[in-house]
């Protein structure tokens, strides 16, 4: 077990009928940034609470840092944000930090820490409500780092942020792993996920879809093509590909082929007589790679039917 910070086996939460996290099996390991990646209600966040001991698991097994979820010792290792921070709007950052401190038995040391950690000690004078959202979420993460923990969860770290905000705070995240931090967040975006993850767990309708490494998820290329008609785009991408690499979203084909492919499957298409507008490499949005892996549509997690 050593170098596994999180194991969780057949790990299931139900809430009545509904079933939330359904046998997830899931690890990481010390050291690395997973993302926990999925779509809204997947279960991300209720796993994430289970992991931390808020929410009693209706069956599976957890170990995080070697300990049941919840025990006291374990805790205390761990830094987390998984509801929105509460904080106080009229105590300046630090204070509210301090506050933090003093429930865990951390002297003012720590807090200065944390706020170096996070980029804050410049403003962290100024009170909570004057923060922009990026520094609320900063000021929380300074929060979970406080005292060092090796196991950082963080739920959704960059949720309603603008662009520039997610930038800082994947550089935060980034560079906290870099200082060996071992880092368990969730995310809705597979692009914000590849550009901060080392191993990625995908998750839809409370299951666990794939366990894997950014690079592998990344490794399928892709080539798009717009033409008509689309049939017979299609036909000709089956061809020369497979039709388990084919898949059709919005009115283009995409294949799974990389872009030095190109002009033979130009060559291709023309020849079977499809008008051709377009032939790019395509970029996966997280829906498709979704699809791809299994056919879950992503919006809702609802199945969709391939
Ligand atoms: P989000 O990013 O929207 O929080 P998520 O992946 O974190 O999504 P969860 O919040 O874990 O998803 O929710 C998973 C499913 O469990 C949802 O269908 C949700 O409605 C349901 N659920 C979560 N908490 C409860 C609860 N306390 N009672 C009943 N159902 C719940």
């Amino acid at each position: 077990m050593t170098g596994h910070v999180i194991v969780t086996n057949g790990l299931t939460k139900r809430y009545g009928d509904r079933v939330a996290v359904d046998r997830v099996a899931l690890t990481v390991r010390r050291g690395e940034v997973y993302g926990f990646l999925g779509p809204n209600g997947a279960g991300k966040t209720t796993t994430l609470r289970m992991l931390l001991g808020l929410v009693r698991p209706t069956g599976g097994e957890i170990t995080v840092l070697g300990r049941p979820p919840g025990a006291p010792d374990a805790l205390a290792r761990i830094g987390a944000l998984v509801e929105g921070p509460g904080f106080y709007p009229y105590l300046s950052g630090r204070d509210n930090l301090r506050v933090l401190a003093r429930y865990a038995g951390l002297d003012d040391v720590a807090v200065e820490a944390a706020l170096e950690l996070v980029d804050l000690t410049a403003r962290a004078s100024d009170r909570f409500r004057k923060y922009s959202l990026g520094m609320k979420q900063r000021l929380g993460v300074a929060g979970a780092l406080l005292g060092r923990p090796e196991l950082l969860i963080l739920d959704e770290p960059t949720n309603g942020l603008d662009p520039a905000g997610m930038a800082d705070m994947r550089n935060l995240i980034r560079a906290l792993a870099e200082q060996g931090q071992t880092v368990l967040l969730s995310s809705h975006l597979l692009g914000e996920a590849q550009q901060i993850c080392d191993r990625i767990g995908v998750i839809a309708a409370g299951r666990m879809l794939t366990e894997t490494t950014v690079d592998d998820l990344r490794g399928e290329s892709t080539l798009v093509v717009r033409g008509e008609p689309l049939d017979t785009a299609r036909s000709v991408a089956c061809r020369m590909v497979g039709a388990d690499k084919v898949s059709t979203v919005d009115g283009m084909v995409r294949l799974q082929a990389d872009a030095a492919r190109s002009p033979e499957l130009i060559r291709a298409l023309m020849s079977a007589g499809v008008t051709v507008h377009e032939v790019r490499p395509g970029e996966r949005t997280l829906e498709e790679a979704f699809l791809a892996l299994t056919g879950v549509g992503l919006d809702d997690g609802t199945e969709t039917t391939p």
